[in-house]
């Protein structure tokens, strides 16, 4: 009986989703001693999942580690499906019928909800939305974003809220020779945005924000920061989580504020505060949104163990548009076993499992759907080998004869007339993009809708085939 993963019988998996942790697994599984081939599918006719569509255009550097990927899908026993979505164009059953394992590697792509009234105002959006649109995903590339207001608001104090306050508070000078989208500019050159205010409903020993990602507010020119410094006069119990090695970010954090807090206040372009304590009540406008009402909190507990409560006062605030970017949140796929409370699939080590944690051998979570949404690109490598080896370790226990893989993908969507994008015309959309951009002076101008990026790699979704 030939054993999945000899050269007589090689271990034919399916990865859903192509962002980092796909990737990663990928690579983990064609490293291994193991005879392996790999179907990567995406929904999207486009690769790299948040590397292309959640990475912030003026942070470059993030987005070369698509050259890795790259790298990755050159690989002899690698193939990629994209535009093809599962649950939709063809069911978990084919591919497991087609394939002797899956990994699920699809990210995390909705939001978290503030789930306080107001939310449904006109002018309230999910920072989801935001970067979406600026990065040019088809998703959300004809949302308007009212910038005609002079105060913007952001809830929520992560790495995310920090991209979209850069993206407010640039000039779109600064922006100008990144891959932002073009729309996203000619959007912001027209804004009138002069406030940007980020709150926190915990202090900011607690903001999760970075200390690399924050330090940038300070290069930006025109850019006023205002912290109050009142905010910034720790609790004996902040300062002990501050003063734990582990925590170094966070002292890092607190170091910055500071800074900001006492940098002079003069005549600049544009200004950005940072408050904290501040826990959002209820949003409010007649036709869209005018104030935000927060509950003024404080901290109580021992150190490590600090918790917010409300001190019984509150505060409106004025503003015309607000992002909420408080997290994201995976979503199910068909009958998988899902977990709602951490909206990540329900899984051991990696290996879903259903009721009763009954282990699902031959279906696997990788990244944020595993997790949930947390960590840098890097975080996923690590998390994709452990899956790996997981899935590796349950051998025996996976169907032990060939499996067709990509043969049978390619019929079944044939069949379905779906058109599939390979990686040689993912390669052409890539070299499209580049040249729209290179008049502009930025890497790449890329295409908005599933439409023009077919088109650019000569198919239309009517064709079939790869
Ligand atoms: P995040 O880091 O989890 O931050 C979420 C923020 O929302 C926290 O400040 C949280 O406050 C707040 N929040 C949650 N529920 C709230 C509520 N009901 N009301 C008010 N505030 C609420 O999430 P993220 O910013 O979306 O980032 C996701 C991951 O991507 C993170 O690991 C991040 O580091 C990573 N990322 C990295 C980069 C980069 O490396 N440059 C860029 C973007 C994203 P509490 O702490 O009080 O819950």
């Amino acid at each position: 009986m030939p054993t999945p993963g000899s050269p007589d019988c090689p271990l034919e998996v399916a990865i859903v989703g192509s962002g980092p942790s796909g990737f990663y697994a990928a690579e983990a599984l064609l490293r291994s001693d193991k005879s392996v081939r790999v179907c990567m599918l995406e929904r999207l006719p486009v690769p790299y999942g948040l590397v292309r569509s959640g990475v912030a255009p003026d942070h470059p550097k993030l987005k070369s580690s698509a050259l890795v990927y790259d790298r990755i899908a050159r690989s002899e026993n690698f193939r990629f499906f994209g535009n093809v979505c599962v649950g939709r164009d063809i069911r978990v059953s084919d591919l497991r019928e087609a394939h002797h394992a899956v990994i699920f590697a699809y990210g995390a792509s909705r939001d978290r909800r503030l789930g306080i009234p107001g939310e449904e105002l006109s002018g309230v959006h999910s920072a989801t939305q935001f970067v979406g649109w600026y990065n040019g995903h088809p998703d959300f590339r004809d949302i308007r974003f009212d910038l005609s207001g002079e105060s913007a608001a952001i809830i929520g104090q992560g790495n995310v809220a920090l991209d979209v306050a850069r993206i407010l508070t640039k000039s779109v000078d600064d922006l100008r020779h990144t891959d932002i989208s073009a729309h996203a500019l000619d959007a912001l050159s027209e804004s009138r945005v002069r406030e940007v205010h980020i709150f926190g409903r915990r202090g900011p020993v607690q903001a999760k924000f970075t200390s690399q990602e924050l330090a940038e507010f300070g290069k930006i020119d025109g850019l006023g920061t205002i912290v109050d410094p009142d905010d910034l006069a720790l609790r004996p119990a902040c300062r002990i989580e501050i003063e734990d090695q582990t925590n170094r970010n966070y002292a890092k954090n607190i170091s910055l504020l500071h800074q900001f807090s006492q940098a002079r206040t003069g005549d600049h372009r544009r200004r950005l505060y940072f408050h904290f304590f501040r826990n959002p009540a209820s949003l409010h406008g007649k036709t869209r949104l005018e104030t935000v009402r927060f509950n003024k909190t404080r901290l109580s507990g021992e150190p490590f163990h600090q918790v917010t409560e409300d001190i019984g006062e509150t505060l409106e605030f004025p503003c015309q548009i607000l992002f909420r970017s408080v997290g994201y949140r995976g979503a199910p796929l068909e009958d998988l076993p899902f977990d709602r409370r951490s909206a990540t699939l329900a899984h051991v080590d990696g290996r879903l499992c259903g009721a009763g944690n009954h282990p699902e051998y031959g279906l696997y979570a990788t990244g944020w759907i595993k997790r949930g949404p947390s960590g840098v690109i890097g975080t996923n490598r690590a998390d994709s080998v452990a899956s790996v080896e997981t899935l590796l370790s349950d051998l025996d226990k996976l169907p032990q004869h060939v499996k067709p893989g990509a043969e049978a993908l390619e019929a079944k969507l044939k069949a379905q007339r779906k058109t599939a994008v390979s990686f040689k015309r993912w390669d052409r959309i890539d070299l499209a993009e580049r040249a729209r951009g290179q008049s502009a002076g930025k890497p790449r101008e890329k295409f908005t809708s599933i439409e023009d990026m077919l088109d650019a790699c000569g198919l239309s979704d009517q064709a079939a085939g790869a």
